[in-house]
């Protein structure tokens, strides 16, 4: 039984925040990114993929990404959150009911550096090819904060993601 509001798109939003510390590695949006300091974190601390993360599992009310990965969890230490990335976009495409396409995503990063430019493309096409959708529906954004706050004084990085999904075969419910 479904009544013509089930059929609406569903948008989620998603923010995460991560230490920065010289000598770790830095990875945005399943991108290694040279810079003297990278993430402390418990995955690989892409903090991006994280807020998309929340961002997928908000808009389809499934929870947050602590819920589905806890970071007491051993077998998530250290893991790609590409991977996450991959179970999230299944457990919403797939095996929801209703289950939903992904319509696009937009992601904010607030970093002081390095710039994130050169990258932009790349973080583009790696997050399309885990959602299985095209480039043109990943927005993939970065900005300083005029050295104010913590991100401006480099001890962090902070993101905020948006996502639309819609819902696919809802009359077959
Ligand atoms: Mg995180």
């Amino acid at each position: 039984m479904s009544s013509s509001i089930d059929n609406c798109p569903r948008v989620g939003n998603g923010y995460d925040v991560h230490a920065l510390k010289e000598g770790l590695p830095m990875r945005l949006c399943g991108v290694d990114i040279p810079s003297a300091k990278g993430f402390v974190a418990h995955s690989d601390g892409d903090v991006a993929i994280h807020a998309l993360c929340d961002a997928l599992l908000g808009a389809a009310a499934l929870g947050d990404i602590g819920l589905h990965f806890p970071d007491s969890d051993p077998r998530f230490k250290g893991i790609d959150s590409k991977e996450l990335l991959a179970h999230v976009v299944r457990l919403v495409t797939d095996e929801g009911r209703p289950s939903y396409d992904i319509v696009n995503a937009d992601i904010t990063i607030a970093l002081q550096e390095p710039k994130l430019r050169p990258h932009i493309d790349t973080m583009r096409q790696t997050l399309a090819e885990v959602m299985n959708i095209d480039k043109g529906r990943v927005s993939v954004k970065a900005t300083t904060t005029e050295r104010l706050g913590f991100v401006g004084r480099g001890e962090g990085c902070e993101v905020w993601a948006t996502v639309m999904i819609a819902p696919r075969n809802v009359n077959q419910y």
